[in-house]
């Protein structure tokens, strides 16, 4: 807009001076226009002066030839008609005694004795042919005439009338408004036009010392008229009116053909056209600015939409991801290392929200979820929110510290779940939470992301709730998934992958009752991974379901070796990921491989961890997959039971066959609370019919508690580590043989 403004001046200044510079060029033919004009003119008065000249010279001549005086009355006559042919008004011839005769009576102040007194009508009595005025009313001629002996015997005087001679200089050219007159050199007016004011003025302007350069103009005016030059002066009148003033030399006597144009006469539709496109121009520019004003209006609103287009987030009304990125921008510049953090706060099963109560809801959700939020940030402190995709927040927090950062999410979380919305009965969000504290202010917007978002996501998402923070080993976590992601499915096809199996000892029977499969991975190159490096992982992306797959078919493929083989088949359990819960029919899948290894019923149990058990958004799934295990001839165990909630009302709920005590259940026996919750666990199992399998035990006197308080199997170091398949197969064979030696060493 500034730079238009500017040409826009530059083009105006440009036109004013090629105004100027116009009206100079115009000026400068404007005098040469009128130079013609003038020089034109005084041409005609110097023939018409001439040719009367001429013509009275030659009425002279035809007088000599009548004589003079003697024949007085037709010299009158002859002079009256050469005086109306000619135009003298009148023609009079004097002669040297002092007699004259007239052509026609004239008026009183016209005495035809006069001439005599004048010294030019003397000097034709010498033979000269002169002119000269009397008084600015009118001009003579005098010529000599001459007698049959050659002398001048008298002289004959043709008066040309101011009339006369007004209608001769009287110019045609510009309507009239051209004025002239005759004057000789010192100003005296030979002959004043019809309308003399301007002449009235300019004899002022001869006498005027006012204006500086006027002044110089007449002198120098003055000085070419004495020298007989012509020339052309500019000069303005008492009423402001531009006048050209032109004088141009008759070549008669001393004097001057003066002509008056005002100067708008020859410029003065030029000056209007000129003025008209100043009009023009100034009109279009302010047209022009009106446009652009009108264009800029049109603009800037038009990137106002756009801006907000690009930074609201329509869902919720508030900031998107790219008016999170500009404002971390703006703030980056004056943050210190450890001055703000960013976090991030993913809804945790939003996606059912969605299923359950639609699309609409869903986003009202969100929406809600945005302002709680915002209302949590501290504008003063810089800090904003924003939404970042679907059900993912980010905040910008002030401060690093991990407590105060963590207690201020909490805060919001309560904040969050203290609504009360009738259609989610008992309903609580709760959010995956990662953070980053801004160690360096200059990172991109989107690695910072990047991180709390890891950070988020780093532990097992469905478990672990509060805010994670990112720090280094993070990324070296990252960048082994990222590995262990790409080796997967090579390890697949090439079975890197093998199957484990621990022994589940009968405390009754003391014989090998069970095992259960446990994956190993055992890369030709990183060696041995164990599942806790790479069950979570793959548990996050997915994997874990082929996974299983993979482990379900080797376990279907030994037991189907056993039975091949002869071999005492046992019971053995397999883990199952609680991703396969997202897919209803999933378990098909499973039952097709037993079939096609045709496993006899019973012989493969499914464990499934404590923590599906409280997912609320599954537990329909759950029980109905129970139940179809039990149809399609597998058996399902409750896993990890105490590593977590522990309910006992899991039991009565859910239809499994079997609960395995975590390990964490007796790393603390020596109290004796301990050691009755376990039997009161383990007799309430045997009421619903539900074995019990100890887990992880490691020594003797737990194992003979166990058997003391009826719990069924044991699994653990204590009888062996997981053993791969043909190990296994050998401690099965020893173990029949010397169970005794085993238990009791
Ligand atoms: P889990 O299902 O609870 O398996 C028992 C874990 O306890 C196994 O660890 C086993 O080696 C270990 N353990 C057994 N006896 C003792 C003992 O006396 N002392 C100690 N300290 N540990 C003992 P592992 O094999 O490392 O497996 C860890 C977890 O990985 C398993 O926990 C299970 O949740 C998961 N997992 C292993 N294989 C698979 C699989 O094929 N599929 C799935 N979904 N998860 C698996
Ligand atoms: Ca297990
Ligand atoms: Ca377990």
């Amino acid at each position: 807009m500034g730079l238009l403004s500017v040409i826009l001046i530059f083009v105006f200044g440009v036109s004013i001076w090629n105004a100027s510079e116009l009206r100079m060029a115009m000026n400068r033919s404007t005098r040469s226009y009128l130079n013609d004009v003038t020089t034109n003119l005084s041409r005609d008065i110097q023939e018409a002066i001439h040719n009367k000249m001429n013509s009275l010279i030659m009425v002279a001549d035809s007088v000599m030839r009548m004589g003079i005086p003697e024949n007085e009355t037709s010299i009158r006559d002859f002079l009256a008609r050469k005086a109306e042919i000619l135009e003298f008004d009148p023609l009079i011839l004097l002669d040297r005694k002092g007699d004259y005769v007239c052509s026609e009576e004239v008026s009183r102040d016209m005495d035809p004795e006069r001439f005599f007194g004048i010294s030019s009508v003397r000097s034709s009595f010498d033979g000269e042919v002169r002119a000269g005025y009397m008084g600015g009313e009118s001009i003579f001629y005098s010529v000599p005439v001459y007698g049959m002996d050659g002398t001048v015997s008298g002289v004959l005087v043709g008066v040309r009338s101011k009339k006369n001679m007004q209608s001769m200089i009287a110019s045609k050219s510009f309507n009239g408004q051209m004025l002239s007159c005759i004057v000789d050199s010192r100003g005296q007016v030979v002959i004043s036009p019809s309308e003399l004011k301007p002449f009235l003025r300019l004899d002022d302007i001869f006498r005027s010392d006012k204006e500086q350069k006027v002044v110089g103009d007449i002198r120098k005016m003055q000085d070419d008229m004495r020298m007989g030059k012509d020339g052309i002066l500019e000069f303005s009148a008492v009423t402001g009116e531009e006048l050209f003033l032109s004088y141009n030399s008759l070549d008669l006597n001393d004097w001057f053909l003066l002509t008056i144009i005002p100067a708008g006469i020859i410029s003065g539709d030029a000056n209007r056209y000129i003025l008209q496109t100043f009009f023009i121009i100034g009109i279009l520019i302010v047209i022009f600015f009106l446009f652009l004003n009108a264009m800029y209006r049109f603009y800037h609103s038009h990137r106002m939409q756009l801006e907000r287009l690009a930074f609201v987030d329509s869902l919720t009304g508030g900031a998107n991801q790219a008016a999170f990125g500009l404002r971390y921008r703006e703030l980056a510049g004056s943050m210190k290392p450890g001055g703000y953090t960013i976090a991030v706060m993913d809804v945790r099963h939003f996606k059912m929200i969605n299923e359950r109560f639609g699309i609409h809801e869903g986003n009202q959700v969100l929406a809600y979820l945005y302002h709680v939020m915002e209302r949590h940030m501290r504008a003063e402190d810089g800090e904003f929110v924003a939404r970042s995709e679907s059900d993912c927040f980010f905040l910008c927090l002030k401060g690093g510290g991990h407590q105060e950062i963590r207690d201020r999410m909490d805060d919001m979380v309560q904040d969050i779940n203290s609504f009360c919305n009738p259609d989610l009965p008992g309903y609580t969000f709760s959010f995956r939470q990662g953070a980053c504290v801004v160690e360096e202010p200059g990172l991109e917007i989107a690695i910072l992301q990047d991180r709390a978002r890891l950070a988020s996501q780093s532990r097992n998402p469905d478990l672990e709730s509060g805010c994670v923070f990112y720090d280094d080993s993070l990324t070296v976590e990252l960048k082994m998934e990222e590995e262990l992601n790409g080796l997967f499915q090579g390890s697949i096809e090439n079975h890197d992958f093998q199957v484990y199996l621990q022994p589940k000892v009968g405390l009754e029977s003391r014989a090998l009752e069970g095992a259960e499969a446990l994956v190993r991975w055992i890369h030709p190159k990183r060696g041995v991974i164990y599942p806790s490096n790479f069950i979570p992982l793959f548990e996050r992306n997915g994997k874990i379901c082929k996974l299983d797959i993979y482990v379900f078919t080797e376990v279907c493929r030994i037991i189907s070796r056993w039975e091949e083989e002869g071999k005492e088949i046992i019971p053995v359990s397999v883990n199952l990921s609680r991703q396969h819960f997202t897919d209803e029919d999933f378990l098909d899948r499973f039952a097709d491989i037993a079939g096609q290894y045709h496993i006899p019923a019973g012989m493969i149990e499914f464990e499934l961890t404590e923590s599906i058990f409280f997912d609320s958004h599954q537990i329909q799934r759950v029980r109905d997959a129970i139940q179809r295990m039990h149809e399609l001839g597998f058996a399902c165990s409750l896993d990890d039971f105490g590593s977590g909630f522990s309910s006992l009302g899991l039991l009565k709920e859910f239809d499994v066959d079997s609960i395995k005590m975590d390990r964490s259940f007796f790393l603390n026996m020596s109290g004796p609370k301990a050691r009755e919750v376990i039997a009161c666990l383990v007799d309430l199992a045997k009421r619903l019919k539900v074995k019990t399998v100890a887990e992880g035990i490691e020594d003797w006197d737990t194992v003979e508690y166990l058997k003391s308080i009826g719990c069924n199997m044991v699994q653990g170091y204590v009888f062996s580590k997981p053993l791969p398949a043909d190990a296994f197969e050998r401690l099965h064979i020893s173990w029949t043989g010397s169970i005794e030696c085993n238990i009791n060493p």
